[in-house]
């Protein structure tokens, strides 16, 4: 069993997988993130301070959801991330368009880690193998 520390109450809790949050602050957080994206939708134009204060949650939290791409501002809202690589103003995700763009050239180099399927794939394709079997 893979027991853990909650990070965000330090509770000891059983581990599966997802974020390391236990299941009761997962579900105030979820409870949370219900409550903002009514307000959102009810408010489009609400800005940052007024989001947060409405239904009390911290700023950081928000802009946690949104580089999460759960929560989304209509375009004319006051409401902005900035893009990890650059700092430009973005409204959701991680990165802004020109960064994104940059990136996709160097994808491999940069995600090549990130890809922990690819090594089986590479397997069942491997042509020796399929030789062998069909032999
Ligand atoms: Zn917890
Ligand atoms: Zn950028």
């Amino acid at each position: 069993m893979n027991v853990r520390n909650c990070k965000k109450c330090g509770k000891l809790f059983n581990y599966a997988f997802g974020p390391q949050v236990c299941p009761e602050c997962l579900g105030a957080e979820e409870e949370l993130f219900q409550k903002a994206k009514k307000y959102v939708q009810d408010h489009p134009g609400c800005d940052m301070q007024e989001l947060s204060g409405e239904i009390e949650v911290d700023a950081t939290q928000i802009r946690q959801w949104i580089r999460e791409e759960r929560l989304q501002f209509a375009d004319n809202s006051s409401i902005t991330i900035q893009c990890e690589k650059c700092g430009a103003s973005i409204r959701s995700g991680r990165f802004c368009e020109k960064c994104k763009n940059d990136m996709s050239h160097g994808l491999k180099d940069a995600f090549g880690m990130n890809k922990p399927l690819q090594k089986p794939e590479k397997k069942k394709r491997d042509p020796v193998e399929n030789k062998m079997r069909f032999l």
